[in-house]
């Protein structure tokens, strides 16, 4: 096959910039980039733009679920700047719903909040279970075994080339650095369920750097991270008023976003255009794209590839670029992840035990050890009685849920709940799933190390090669998040904005 010789575009002003992919990193970097002057085309695969931010509608009642990203973090202050920017509501999820957090492990159901250290089902040593005395629950457990690590991962937030001080925590899988810290076998099932077993492939093949950066700079707030007498709230300027929630979501869906971007970026986008070649020149790029009337070749003076590796795996790359860019765009694996959407009658829970009266509380998450492992509510913001409850299952169940057709995974999901918060209101309409494996221009959920892929494949995530630079989640501080990719998007932009 002869392939046409790459573009020698001179640098004329504007300079011209292509930006392969319209999620939210892209969105950034495009704006960014028209906002400084630049002339900038966006190509996307999918008819709409948003990618992993995905808001899926249709529900009885108006009511409205994520398949992709739901939690808007209050530390996350980039989005939420582009949230103030764009005038997009957020609903706040209110702290005392999202601390009343169930855990179900052993066919057991525990209320974290109320159950004393030796009313779980595993068997925890004497400092476990002092550690969860006073209501802390897992979140004790939390605090003694990682507290001491949070604080020096939290001591560098930015890194490419992992510090000589943190390898240790790159070499070592999560569960492996639980055992190092002394953790007994029961206490790392406690931890393993919800947060901990939703990267990857699960705590036994994760990176322990990888979720230590993550809960140092994306998740917890600094009064969890602290230890000892800090581990209060920081005082409120008026102690009665009630404490700042942790975290939101968008009133309207989270598509409020992208939607709001594309408006910005109106006639930029070309849409059902999937990218399958880059041609990186030493004076320009070439990018050839299909779309439903064939091939089309474009020309620029830089490229911003948003995409995912998971997916830019699949687009030829000739000449190829470095050997470790390469390697990193090939292996860097994704997570597997599943999600079941059951519309309820009621979004209340039941806590009862199965028999006699049942009490209907509202609940935000279940942790639990079954097929569909991380129960949620993405409905507690959203106004009526009705409800959704989800099942998000990720890794190896995450695989077991996808290989089933549609109506079985709602009958697996259905019987998990109902294992949970027996006698909760039933079914009132067809349940939606979305498995990201299946998603062609995701190919996963979002990326993951293993031990040792940090020390491996931070150092090229994000370095430029040649005039082509590179966004999205898995090139920031914070993949998973759309705080990340919309920080990535920036400082792509930033670097074309300021080459030569
Ligand atoms: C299940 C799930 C739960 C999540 N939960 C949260 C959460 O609660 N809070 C949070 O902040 N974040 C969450 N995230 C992460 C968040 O969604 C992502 O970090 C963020 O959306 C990534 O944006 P991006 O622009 O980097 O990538 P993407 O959104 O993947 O954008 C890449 C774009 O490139 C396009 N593309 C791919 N291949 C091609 C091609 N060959 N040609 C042209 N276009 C192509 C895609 O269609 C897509 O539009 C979640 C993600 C998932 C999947």
């Amino acid at each position: 096959m002869t392939t046409p010789p790459a573009p020698a575009t001179s640098v004329a002003r504007p300079r011209k910039v292509l930006v392969l992919g319209a999620g939210v990193a892209g969105l950034a970097a495009a704006l960014r980039l028209r906002d400084a002057g630049l002339d900038v085309i966006v190509l996307e695969a999918r008819t709409r733009p948003g990618g992993r931010v995905e808001t899926l509608r249709g529900f009885p009642n108006d009511l409205h679920a994520e398949a992709g990203a739901f939690f808007v973090n209050a530390s996350h202050v980039v989005l939420r700047g582009y949230c103030t920017r764009f005038n997009i509501p957020l609903a706040p999820i209110p702290n005392d719903t999202a601390g009343m957090a169930v855990w179900f492990c052993h066919q057991s159901r525990v209320a974290d909040s109320t159950t004393p250290a030796a009313g779980w089902p595993v068997t925890l040593n004497a400092a476990e279970q002092q550690a969860m005395a006073g209501g802390l629950g897992i979140l004790g457990l939390w605090k003694l075994y990682l507290n001491a690590a949070l604080e020096e991962v939290g001591k560098f937030p930015d890194f490419t080339d992992v510090p000589e001080a943190l390898r240790r925590y790159d070499e070592v899988s999560v569960s492996q650095f639980f055992q190092q810290q002394g953790a007994t076998a029961g206490a790392i099932e406690l931890l393993g369920l919800g947060y901990f077993d939703l990267w990857g492939d699960g705590i036994e093949q994760v990176s322990a750097l990888m979720v230590l950066r993550d809960l140092a700079i994306s998740v917890l707030p600094p009064h969890v991270k602290m230890s000892g007498a800090a581990a209060a709230p920081p005082p409120a300027a008026d102690p009665t008023a009630p404490p700042p929630p942790l975290a939101y979501t968008m009133a309207d869906g989270n598509d409020s976003l992208p939607k709001a971007f594309a408006a910005h970026l109106a006639g930029c986008i070309r849409f059902e255009r999937a990218v399958v070649k880059i041609e990186p020149g030493p004076a320009g790029v070439a990018v050839t794209c299909q779309s439903e009337s064939g091939l089309e070749r474009l020309e620029a003076d830089y490229a911003i590839c948003a995409m995912p590796f998971s997916t830019l795996r699949f687009v030829m790359i000739e000449p190829a670029m470095s050997p470790a860019k390469m390697t990193a765009i090939a292996d860097l694996p994704n997570t597997s992840v599943c999600r079941v959407f059951l519309p309820l009658s009621s979004k209340q829970w039941s806590m009862s035990s199965g028999a006699g009266t049942s009490t209907l509380v509202e609940i935000d998450t279940a942790s639990t050890d079954l097929r569909s492992q991380w129960l949620h509510n993405p409905t507690l913001v959203q106004p009526g009685p009705v409800g959704i409850i989800e099942a998000y299952a990720a890794g190896a169940r995450a695989r077991a849920l996808a290989a089933m057709p549609a109506d079985q995974r709602y009958a697996a999901a259905a019987a998990d709940i109902a294992r949970v918060f027996p006698g909760s209101g039933s079914p009132i309409a067809t349940g939606v799933t979305k498995n990201w494996d299946d998603d062609p221009w995701a190919r996963g959920g979002y990326c993951w190390f293993r031990p040792g892929d940090m020390q491996r494949f931070m150092p090229v995530l994000a370095s430029p090669e040649g005039r082509v630079h590179f966004a999205g989640d898995h090139t920031s501080a914070s993949p998973g998040w759309m705080e990340g990719a919309l920080e990535s998007g920036l400082r792509a932009a930033e670097e074309v904005i300021a080459a030569p």
